[in-house]
């Protein structure tokens, strides 16, 4: 479907209420029900608009996996477990993770899938992907069943709509989204100065809020620590806070303006980690890292495990894996970039790839 009929729908809003905050648009042009982006696309894939960890190596789910294993055995092998994502997209991250827990049989027994998953069309994906499995859908955290949860997420923090604040002058003010003499969208600051506490940075800086993953780092570090268990979140973003825009429009693996064809391209921005970090701590979980991608793989053994996967496959296939993992690993590629977060609900001593 054309996005045009979106940018008008935008248009009249902005007519009508007067700019929106960027955290609104970004709501819009990925959720609107039916010429939102996720309506409308397929994200994920080398056929989608981007490409992710797990749709770039199985390696990656299974060390995942793995590392979800030891945490399971770690806090005394408790059954039955949560065992929940947050955006699964296609389902391969859950479904190569799964594959590898065939080798601790007890824990895959005790494991009961739950995924967190808005758009319609994802979740049939999903339960494709993940029959097998037999997982229940949730809107959000609240009402997960509950017990010990493992939780992990890739990609998905990265996806919750962002606020973004200017300093001027007279203070901080938020950014909205407008229409300029020709009738394009645009970025317009609100005349007045912004009530939220804002950082010392200096004029001129833009800094970003997400409120949607404070409430995530919340429920979530209150859960851990009532009811026991583990989170893993991994995700593209800075570490310590820092000023600076990172909002970014991706259509077929490549950069757009944020405000051309809305609903047509996938939005997302860099996650704040220490931001997610000082919300959890706060509800009261034991918080790890961030490491780097690469540092919490190279751990996990990814190099091993790479191995074993390459013996007795064609040079072709040996190709692909070797260049799938170094993806995952390059300094210049995900390595850095990417960070792995962990929760716990108690302060036992670091999970693995956090020492
Ligand atoms: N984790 C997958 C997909 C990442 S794309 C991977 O690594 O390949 C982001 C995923 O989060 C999609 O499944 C998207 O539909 C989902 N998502 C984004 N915002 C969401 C929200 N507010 N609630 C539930 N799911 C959301």
């Amino acid at each position: 479907m054309s996005a045009a009929p979106l940018l008008e729908h935008l248009r009249g809003l902005i007519r009508t209420n007067g700019p929106l905050t960027v955290e609104r648009y970004m709501e819009i042009a990925l959720w609107h029900p039916s010429r939102g982006y996720y309506a409308t696309h397929t994200p994920v894939g080398a056929d989608g608009d981007f490409i992710t960890a797990p749709e770039i190596s199985q390696v990656f789910g299974e060390l995942i996996g793995l590392w979800l294993a030891d945490m399971w055995q770690r806090a005394g092998t408790p059954d039955p477990v949560i065992l929940c994502e947050l955006g699964p997209g296609n389902g391969t991250l859950m479904a190569d993770l799964l594959r590898a827990t065939a080798v601790v049989p007890q824990f895959r027994r005790a494991l009961r899938v739950h995924l967190i998953e808005a758009s319609p069309a994802l979740r049939t994906a999903q339960s494709r992907a993940l029959a097998e499995a037999a997982p229940t859908w949730h809107d959000s955290l609240t009402t997960l069943p509950p017990g010990h949860l493992l939780l992990v997420a890739n990609e998905f923090l990265d996806a919750l709509p962002i606020q973004q604040f200017e300093r001027r002058a007279d203070g901080w003010h938020e950014r909205r989204v407008g229409l300029d003499a020709g009738d394009a969208l645009t970025f317009v600051c609100d005349p007045a100065t912004t009530a939220e506490a804002m950082p010392d940075w200096p004029i001129g800086s833009v800094v970003e809020r997400r409120p949607a993953a404070h409430t995530i780092a919340r429920d979530l570090g209150e859960r851990l620590t009532t009811q026991g268990g583990a989170a893993l979140l991994i995700d593209y973003g800075y570490f310590p806070p820092a000023p600076g825009e990172t909002l970014q429009a991706v259509s077929r693996h490549r950069r757009h303006d944020p405000l051309r064809d809305p609903g047509r391209a996938d939005l997302t921005a860099h996650v704040d980690f220490a931001d997610f970090a000082a919300a959890a701590t706060a509800a009261g979980a034991q918080v790890w890292g961030p490491v780097t991608q690469a540092h919490f793989l190279k751990a996990l053994g990814i190099d091993i495990r790479a191995r074993r996967l390459t013996a007795g496959k064609s040079a072709q296939q040996q190709a692909q894996i070797e260049s799938g993992c170094r993806r995952l690993l390059d300094e210049t590629q995900m390595g850095t970039l990417f960070k792995v977060l962990a929760l716990t609900g108690d302060a036992a001593s670091p999970p693995a790839g956090f020492d």
